[in-house]
């Protein structure tokens, strides 16, 4: 079950000669939960826009429990229209996004949550990339799994100074393929922001899924993030996915701090000359076309690769490298410009 399937249903009615679907103001969808919020076009209406709608979410698979409500067509509506909630202890919430996978979006968030613990804040790392979490393996801790306290509150693990979550310390181990329904990972996710013994933090920082669905829908209707990072390669910059990113973030009123330009050129060890491999200023164009502002570059380095897999981020393993320190100068950046607000 997912968010485009509940709006599939909803178009299958009508109501005043408009399709349900087009009548939804909000939707927010946690585990099996789906809250709905209607524009009513008239107040008549509501009995029948009810009715209408239960009579074919009651079809959607794994749907237990909906909850509809109404605002006026006309009527200023109260943006959001959902309560966010702030996360009790955790100063800023930053989540780490990407049109797609592959671009280095889960390398960032490490490499950038371990570079604001070098600056001396207390640091929270939640990887909520359920398609594919990979953060256990680059601090590793892939043996990890969830811990409770007797209390039944999830402990985080801790890495390098920071505490650290993964949906995939759920799986029985590394190798089991995640089969779960989105859904329940979801259920997971919204858990662990909330439930997990976080204590007091200066920054949360959480990966997400690559690309712009439920997941990121979700978060952004249940708690309040204080700002959004998007990570793109300068090949990537071109494609649709990455503008489709920023413009979610936008759209569900999540300011982005910038962009991140992953991979951005290459420095051969002999000469020392820079090469742009996949190209350059595409990023800063691409930027400046959305109001938006580079955080930073972090070059190709073969040893990222090699130190991710080995488990041990880059800013730890050489902190005078090239990338380590790009990553030093972005979260400066960020602490400064959260900091001031
Ligand atoms: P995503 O989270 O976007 O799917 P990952 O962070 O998992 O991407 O990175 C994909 C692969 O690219 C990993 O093997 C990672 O080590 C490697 N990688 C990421 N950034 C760099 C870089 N700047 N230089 C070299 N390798 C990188």
């Amino acid at each position: 079950m997912a968010v485009k399937e509940i709006m599939d249903s909803l178009a299958k009615q009508t109501v005043n000669n408009k399709k349900l679907s087009e009548l939804v103001k909000d939707i927010k969808l946690v585990g099996d939960k789906l809250e709905l919020v209607f524009m009513l076009p008239n107040k008549s209406l509501e009995k029948e826009i009810r009715e209408k709608a239960l009579s074919v979410l009651k079809d959607v698979e794994g749907l237990q429990d909906v909850e509809i409500s109404f605002t006026e067509m006309g009527q200023p509506v109260q943006s959001p229209a959902f309560h966010r909630t702030r996360l009790p202890g955790v100063k800023h919430l930053i989540v780490v996004g990407s049109g797609k996978g592959g671009v280095g979006k889960s390398t960032v968030a490490t490499n950038i949550a371990l570079s604001l613990s070098k600056l001396g804040y207390k640091v929270g790392l939640l990887d909520g990339d359920i398609y594919g979490p990979s953060i256990p393996t680059m601090l590793g801790l892939k043996n990890q799994r969830v811990e409770v306290d007797k209390f039944n509150r999830i402990i985080p693990a801790e890495a390098f100074g920071m505490k650290v979550m993964s949906v995939g310390f759920l799986l029985p181990s590394e190798d089991t393929p995640l089969i779960w329904r989105g859904p329940m990972l979801m259920k997971a996710l919204t858990q662990f922001l909330f439930d997990v013994k976080w204590g007091s933090l200066d920054f949360l920082v959480l990966d997400l899924p690559p690309g712009t669905g439920d997941v990121q829908l979700t978060l952004a209707q249940t708690v309040e993030i204080d700002g959004a990072i998007v990570v793109t390669t300068p090949q990537d910059v071109a494609l649709a996915d990455v503008k489709k990113a920023v413009v979610m973030f936008k759209e569900v009123g999540i300011p982005v701090l910038g962009v991140i330009e992953n991979m951005a050129y290459f420095v051969c060890p002999e000469s020392g000359n820079k090469y742009y491999i996949f190209g350059k200023g595409r990023v800063l164009a691409f930027a400046q076309a959305y109001g938006l502002k580079v955080l930073g570059s972090v070059p190709i380095e073969p040893e990222i690769a090699e130190t991710s897999d080995s488990g041990v981020p880059i800013v730890e393993s050489s902190a005078n490298s090239q990338s380590a320190k790009a990553f030093l100068s972005i979260a400066k950046i960020i602490a400064e410009e959260l900091e001031r607000r």
